[in-house]
C-alpha cells in the first residue's frame, strides 16, 4: 500500500465471450417463449399458464404445461435445435440437457425411440452451432421405483452415444435418494455421471444422502449444504460440483432474495460450483444473464466467475477437446487476450 502504486484500470470483460458449460438446463424448460406462443396458435390451443407459481408445487405443475405443445415430434426438434443456438449465443461451449423421454414415449412410440431422435437432433444442432451436446436423463423422484430402474437402464443403454449422466428431479420432500440408490448403480456401471438434485428444498442430509447412497458427482443446487460445516468440508475434500442456479433459488423461495443467495460463501468455502438457468422460460434468464446476475447482484469477480466456468467446464461430460480448448479459452478471458476466432475473423 504506497501513494505510488498504479491502479489497475477495471476491465469490464464480456461474459459471452467466457467459454462455459450449462450442466443445470431441465430441456422443456429451454423453450423459447416465443415458440411457445407461435406452437400453440399452430395448434389452435390456448397458452398454457406458466407464470404465477411462488413454490415448487406450483411451478412443476407449470413444467408439465409445457408438455402441451411437445406431443408433436416435429416441434421437440426444434425446441432442441433452438436451446442449442441460444447456448452458443451465450458462450456456452458444451450443454448438458436434462431430458425425460418417457415424456414422449407415446408420441415417438416408445421411450427409447424418443431418447433416439434426441441424441440425433442434439448432435446435429450441435454441430451446426458449435456446442457440443450432451444428455442427461433424468428420473422423476415421484414416479417409483420400477421407472427409475428403467429410466437408468435406458441411459446406460446410451452411454457413450450422446447420454452422458442420470440426474433425478422433481420434489425432493418425501422422496429420498436411498429410493434411487439401484438406478444410480445401474448408470454408475455403465460410466454415467450421477448428477441428483438435492439440498433444495431439503436441508444437508439430502446431499449428504446423493454423495453416500447415489455416488453424486455432481448436486444440482446442493445450495443448502452451508447448513452444516462437516458437509462443506466434505464437498471441498472430494471437490464434487454443485450446478447453481441463483434466480430459480429466489423464485421458489429456497433463499429470500438475490444478495442472501450463498454462492459467494460456498465459492469462499472453496465448494466447486457452476453457473446456471435451471428453467429459462419459466425464471426469465438464461445462462448468461445468470452469470451477470453473479456479478451485479452478488458481487462475484471476473477471477470468480472465471472459475465457475472452469468448474462447469471439468465437472461436465463434456469430450476431452472440448475441454482442452475451453480451459485455454477461459484462460485467454481472464488474461484479456482476444478469442482466436476473432483475430483470425478480421484478417
Ligand atoms: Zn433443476
Amino acid at each position: 500500500m504506497t501513494d505510488t502504486a498504479i491502479q489497475a484500470p477495471t476491465v469490464t470483460r464480456d461474459l459471452t465471450a467466457l467459454p462455459k458449460a450449462h450442466l443445470h438446463l431441465h430441456l422443456e424448460a429451454a423453450m423459447r417463449p416465443a415458440t411457445l406462443i407461435e406452437l400453440c396458435t399452430e395448434m389452435g390451443i390456448e397458452p398454457p399458464e406458466i407464470s404465477g407459481f411462488t413454490e415448487f408445487t406450483g411451478f412443476g405443475q407449470a413444467y408439465m404445461r409445457l408438455l402441451t405443445v411437445l406431443s408433436v415430434p416435429a416441434n421437440l426438434r426444434r425446441l432442441i435445435e433452438e436451446a442449442v443456438e441460444d447456448a452458443a449465443r451465450d458462450g456456452v461451449v458444451y450443454v448438458e440437457f436434462g431430458v425425460s423421454p418417457v415424456f414422449y414415449a407415446e408420441s415417438f412410440g416408445s421411450a427409447e425411440a424418443a431418447l433416439e431422435a434426441m441424441t440425433e437432433q442434439g448432435e446435429e444442432s450441435g454441430r451446426r452451432h458449435g456446442v457440443a451436446v450432451g444428455l442427461m436423463v433424468t428420473v422423476d423422484r415421484t414416479t417409483g421405483y420400477e421407472p427409475s430402474i428403467e429410466a437408468a437402464k435406458l441411459a446406460a443403454r446410451y452411454a457413450g452415444r450422446g447420454v452422458v449422466g442420470l440426474g433425478l428431479a422433481n420434489e425432493e420432500r418425501g422422496y429420498p435418494a436411498e429410493d434411487f440408490a439401484d438406478a444410480f448403480a445401474i448408470a454408475k456401471e455403465a460410466g454415467l455421471l450421477s448428477t441428483p438434485h438435492a439440498g433444495e428444498l431439503v436441508g444437508p442430509e439430502s446431499v449428504w444422502n446423493a454423495l453416500r447412497v447415489l455416488q453424486a458427482d455432481r448436486i444440482q443446487h446442493g445450495v443448502r449444504a452451508l447448513e452444516d460445516p462437516a458437509l462443506i468440508q466434505e464437498l471441498v475434500e472430494s471437490q464434487v460440483c454443485l450446478d447453481v442456479c441463483p434466480t430459480s433459488n429466489v423464485l421458489l423461495a429456497v433463499v429470500p432474495e438475490i444478495t442472501a443467495h450463498p454462492l459467494p460463501a460456498l465459492l469462499a468455502a472453496g465448494v466447486r460450483c457452476s453457473i446456471n438457468a435451471d428453467d429459462p422460460i419459466l425464471f426469465g434468464p438464461g445462462v448468461l444473464e445468470e452469470y451477470e446476475v453473479c456479478r451485479s447482484a452478488l458481487g462475484l469477480t471476473d477471477e470468480q466467475l472465471a472459475g465457475c466456468a472452469l468448474a462447469s467446464i471439468e465437472s461436465s461430460g463434456a469430450p476431452d477437446a472440448v475441454k482442452e480448448s475451453a480451459r485455454e479459452g477461459i484462460r485467454a478471458w481472464l488474461a484479456g487476450e482476444e478469442p482466436a476466432g476473432d483475430r483470425e475473423g478480421r484478417r
